[in-house]
């Protein structure tokens, strides 16, 4: 059995065509059923449904084979444990495409913030990612974690800045935020677990292959 670990939304969504492209049809709708582990049309190929943030530990840990995550969640993952031993990454899948940016209240000078060090308060989801890019820039900011609603932080005082994903700068634009700094494009990523990857060698490269060509042709 090969267990392929995904999250609903936009990455279901956005896998679909890529399972189908490789001959894998799920047969559930995540959204009408409560069901956690969705058959395929090919009996030795399952799709468990995580939390995008649990998707790096499920393969990690070989609770899945494989699963599909975006840079950003993998990042954050490493950048909490460490290191992403045992999880290999051999594709870049092109889909849920976004990029990962500082942004700041309408009207709040972030470039004289920076050029003079002051102590910057920063919001996130991204812990790690935050971290490291105002580490490479040599300037210190405090770190408040958020789990969402990110826009809120620097409308209600709570922080002078957040790293947050955006895609088309509509959340932004209609909180009056704007876009300061661009730190990396998001894009999600095929991950595998390594001992999967040697003990079920041909079922798993099969799998990769599929996605590989699926890619090359939608791009
Ligand atoms: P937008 O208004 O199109 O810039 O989208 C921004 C909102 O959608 C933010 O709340 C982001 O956290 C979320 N978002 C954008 N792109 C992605 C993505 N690829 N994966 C997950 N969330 C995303």
């Amino acid at each position: 059995m090969i267990t392929l670990a995904l999250s609903k939304g936009r990455i279901f969504d956005e896998t679909l065509p890529l399972l189908r492209a490789a001959g894998i049809e799920v047969l559930d709708d995540p959204d009408k059923t409560r069901k956690l582990i969705l058959a395929t049309n090919q009996p030795e190929v399952r799709v468990v449904l995580v939390r995008a943030t649990d998707v790096p530990t499920y393969v990690q840990y070989g609770g899945a084979d494989l699963g599909i995550t975006g840079k950003d969640t993998l990042l954050e993952h490493t950048a909490e444990w460490g290191g992403n031993a045992g999880l290999v990454q051999p594709l870049d899948l092109q889909i849920a495409k976004c990029r990962i940016s500082v942004a700041v209240r309408e009207g709040f000078d972030y470039a004289a913030a920076m050029r003079q060090g002051s102590r910057m308060t920063v919001a996130t989801k991204y812990v790690g990612i935050a971290r490291e890019f105002f580490a490479s820039k040599g300037v210190h900011v405090d770190l408040i974690k958020l789990y969402g609603s990110m826009e809120l932080a620097p409308l209600t005082g709570l922080a002078d800045a957040i790293v947050d994903l955006v895609s088309t700068g509509n959340t932004l634009k209609a909180n009056h935020l704007v876009e300061v700094e661009h730190i990396m494009d998001i894009s999600s990523r095929l991950v595998v677990n390594q001992a999967a990857l040697k003990l079920k060698t041909a079922p798993i490269r099969q799998i990769i292959d599929a996605f590989a060509a699926a890619v090359a042709t939608q791009h």
